[in-house]
């Protein structure tokens, strides 16, 4: 179990926070980027995430636990296997949020939806209304990291962590106009 503190040094003395100036994967500008596979790669380190982000759900019915590829791939399949539970991941396919794989989700399961990051939370979102079309019942939504912006979707949020980042319009964006160089590190939208 890592507390808030804890967490915080391993995201950083790893590299999974940086500060500068980067172009987010949703075309927005931030001073802030956030890389969770620099942590999640570390086996360990990503265990001791699992068990944290696990605790509040032992006593919680969860049959399935499910998140969006690819970047909550890694952590949901960590979570799973700490609640013990099944694990599927849900990737887009013709832009729209699928299971595929044979992965299902049967009528009246209790599901547990975890990503890595959540900003605004557009691909949670996606997630929640594939839940909710299988007949399936959201029993919380959870997260490593929240950027602190408003969601797209209404349900409740638990994490583990929150980052405050400003994140800008490229045409509005400050460090844009004071000329500081500008990074992509995002993969690019599935
Ligand atoms: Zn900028």
């Amino acid at each position: 179990m890592f507390n808030e503190e804890e967490l915080l040094g391993v995201l950083n003395s790893h590299g999974a926070i940086r500060k500068g100036h980067f172009k987010l994967s949703s075309g927005y500008h931030s001073d802030t980027y956030i890389q969770c596979m620099k942590i999640l790669e570390h086996p360990s380190a990503a265990n001791q995430i699992a068990i944290t982000i696990s605790e509040p759900y032992y006593d919680v019915p969860v049959d399935v636990v499910i998140a969006p590829a690819i970047g909550g791939m890694v952590l949901g399949f960590v979570v799973a296997q700490a609640l013990n539970k099944r694990f599927v991941f849900a990737e887009r396919a013709k832009g729209k949020m699928t299971l595929r794989r044979g992965f299902q989700l049967y009528k009246e399961e209790q599901v547990l939806i975890i990503d890595d990051v959540i900003t605004k939370g557009g691909s949670i979102k996606e997630v929640v209304d594939l839940v909710n079309d299988s007949g399936a019942k959201i029993v919380g939504i959870t997260c490593l990291i929240d950027r602190g912006e408003e969601k797209v979707f209404t349900r409740p949020l638990r994490s583990l962590l929150k980052i405050s980042a400003s994140s800008y319009e490229p045409e509005l964006c400050p460090l844009c106009k004071k000329g500081i160089p500008l990074t992509s590190p995002g993969s690019r939208r599935l």
